[in-house]
């Protein structure tokens, strides 16, 4: 999310009526910010992670979990600490669109150092106990990325009822109270992308049937309050969802990565592009939505669904008359294009856009594939614009470009220095659902951050054509797509150059052909395990390269420890011997004792899986189907981390 500017939100038919002018200036500021920052060099490799947390108040008594809306309250807390000595804190802390939700950032951004690697694990830890510390007594942290329970009756603490007729997005089963109200951009979001979209957003997701599940699935809604949208939106066989809270109300892991200038952002922006399908199959952890078993492991398209706020016109339901395209995708969605050079001949979607806006920025000296990149993303609508901000100094202000690419809300983001900054180009990767334990989060983060190393010093190569790269992101959601799903993935890539000389010499490689004959498609179909393990005398696999690459450099024998205990964590999940957390949620389900085999998670359900869920994420339980055989309960403890780093990353010593 970009930066929460203050002010009072606009009324949407206000907002409407701007549309054109924050599309407009949102141009300019990016011509104008692309000419100050596009020289920008030598910016150094930074990274740094984002976790969304939510809060849950426990009924222990009663077995019931819910989700506490003090997220404000917390925050506010938080931020004081921020406030009073902005340099010197362990973490960073946002709202988000929930009330029960909190985002938390390390303090500063991590640095290059391959010991940087122990560091983040630590700062997680840190970050929870600094919220831990202003909970009440029966309230917990928690890493979810779904509460399985959200949008069932009285889900929330306090509890609330939904408003179907008065509130922001007429959801008869999220209701106003548990958008984070302490700042209006969320209400205002809800409500403006209902009032574009022209009607309630509708999300249905295949149900997972088991023995007894009812066939056909439906529901009724009339008891609900449905005036009759709910009852034709909602598919027989489908869980259906009607709010922008069922999507942004989830939670997920992001990464931002600083390049050195700007061609390494693009070319890093393109190659993590065909990653994200297969992090998100890798990562999956929902599968559950508003108590019921879903066939669908992912969060994605249910927040991709919560945001749609195309019109009919543009989902091409209706004849094109007010809107100017049809759209295929929501503002929520898979990226569309690659941004540089080398990749370009894999755009294979064609890409809509306004030809004036493209040839403006085309006129000002932006590139073909930038300026086709800004153009597609403003073909979207403001949808929060604030009366503060309308008008603005384009020479200075990007907040109107800013309005527009953060509500882009897509697998990969390409951000451009922010203004009175000695921050550089970045790209953020966005697909990833959250782990329980922090364990497992540092393990995803720094896994993704040692290949974005290989893949700028070995000049990989990892692209594919991006429809197939959309086709890979639709597979990644199904049920246990990790096991049984093919993924379109690069076969050759680019280990011929001479950078990767010593990679070649590695023996687990001998019987492979690193450079294909003509005839040969450069990608094909493989199972994760084997993008991730390797095929033998066919692809090396993600993590014999890591390997490979790790050897050749000099690394302490602490910092190597805690690598492989996060490569074994990834490995484990890619061959099956370590189920996805959506798998293990799933199981926990289908074997606990009040499940009726009918797709119902109860309450007692949800208060056990997520009562487990917490002890293992505390390291209270060993969960070898999880975490794998081979760990420790945990693997970094401080003790072990250089007394630099803790310093820098977790001044306020407590963890
Ligand atoms: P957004 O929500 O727009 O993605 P946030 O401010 O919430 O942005 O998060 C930004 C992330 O980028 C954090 O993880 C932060 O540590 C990281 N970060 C901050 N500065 C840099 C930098 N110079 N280079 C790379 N990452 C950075
Ligand atoms: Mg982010
Ligand atoms: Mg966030
Ligand atoms: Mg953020
Ligand atoms: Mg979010």
């Amino acid at each position: 999310m970009g930066l929460l500017t203050e002010g009072s939100p606009l009324s949407w038919e206000q907002t409407k009526e701007h549309a054109d002018h924050v599309r407009e200036h949102g141009i300019i500021q990016f011509i104008n910010l692309f000419h100050r920052l596009k020289d920008k060099t030598g910016d150094i490799l930074k990274f740094g992670d984002e976790v969304e947390y939510v809060i849950l108040k426990v009924d222990h008594k009663n077995k019931i979990a819910r989700l506490s809306l003090r997220g404000g309250e917390i925050l506010k807390k938080l931020n004081a600490k921020e406030q009073e000595n902005p340099e010197n804190v362990n973490s960073l802390w946002r709202p988000e669109y929930a009330a029960y939700m909190i985002e938390g950032t390390p303090g500063k951004p991590y640095g290059g150092l391959t010991a940087h690697f122990n560091i983040v694990e630590a700062n997680m830890k840190c970050r929870r106990e600094e919220v831990e510390r202003f909970l009440e007594k029966d309230e917990i942290l928690m890493c979810l990325t779904a509460f399985p329970r959200l949008g069932c009756p009285d889900f929330t603490w306090p509890i609330c009822k939904p408003n179907p007729k008065d509130g922001a997005s007429h959801s008869l089963f999220f209701p106003q109270n548990a958008i984070f109200q302490d700042h209006p951009r969320f209400v205002t979001l809800t409500r403006n992308i209902r009032k574009r979209r022209g009607e309630k957003v509708a999300i249905n997701l295949p149900i997972f049937k088991d023995k007894n599940t009812l066939s056909p699935f439906t529901e009724d809604f009339s008891i609900l309050g449905d005036d009759g949208e709910s009852a034709k939106a909602a598919l027989p066989d489908h869980v259906y969802l009607d709010a922008m809270g069922f999507g942004m109300g989830c939670c997920c892991l992001q990464l931002t990565f600083q390049s050195c200038c700007i061609e390494e952002a693009r070319r890093l922006y393109d190659q993590l592009t065909p990653l994200c399908p297969i992090m998100l199959a890798i990562t999956a952890a929902s599968p559950i939505f508003r108590g019921y078993l879903t066939d669908i492991d992912c969060r994605w398209s249910v927040i991709s669904g919560s945001v749609d706020c195309r019109t009919k016109e543009e989902r091409g339901i209706e004849p094109l008359k007010k809107n100017k395209f049809v759209i295929p995708k929501s503002r929520y969605d898979s990226v569309d294009s690659y941004l540089s050079n080398d990749s370009s001949k894999f755009n294979d979607i064609p890409l809509i856009y306004e030809e004036e806006i493209y040839q403006k920025l085309k006129q000002n000296n932006i590139d073909h594939l930038l300026s086709q990149h800004i153009a597609h993303l403003f073909i979207r609508d403001t949808v929060s614009l604030f009366s503060e901000k309308v008008n603005q100094n384009d020479e200075i202000d990007t907040d109107h470009f800013e309005n527009i690419q953060s509500t882009n809300w897509q697998t990969m983001r390409f951000k451009p220095p922010p203004p009175n900054s000695n921050i550089g180009w970045r790209v953020e990767f966005r697909p990833c659902e959250l782990q329980f334990s922090d364990f497992e989060n540092a393990a995803v983060v720094c896994f993704i951050v040692m290949l974005t190393r290989v893949i700028l010093s070995y000049q990989l190569d990892l692209v594919i054509p991006i429809s197939k790269v959309d086709e890979n992101l639709k597979n990644a959601q199904k049920r246990n797509a990790i096991n049984t799903e093919k993924f379109w993935f690069r076969k050759y890539i680019n280990l011929s150059s001479t950078m990767c000389s010593n990679l070649l010499k590695d023996p687990a490689f001998k019987n492979i052909n690193f450079t294909p004959d003509d005839s040969e498609p450069v990608y094909i179909q493989m199972t994760i395990n084997e993008i991730i393990n390797g095929k033998e005398g066919e692809f090396p696999g993600l993590i014999p390269l890591l390997n490979s690459y790790l050897f050749s450099m000099e690394i302490d024998a602490d910092t190597h420890c805690t690598i492989q205990q996060y490569l074994n964590l990834i490995k484990g999940k890619a061959s099956g011997e370590i189920m996805t957390t959506a798998s293990w949620m799933r199981n926990f389900v289908r074997n606990h004792s009040s499940y009726k085999f009918d797709s119902l998670v109860n309450d007692e359900i949800n208060y056990d899986l997520l009562m487990k869920a917490y002890n293992i994420q505390t390291g209270q339980d060993s969960c070898p189907e999880l975490l794998g055989q081979t760990l420790g309960k945990f693997s970094k403890t401080t003790d072990n981390i250089p007394s630099s780093l803790k310093k820098a990353y977790c001044p306020k010593q407590s963890c």
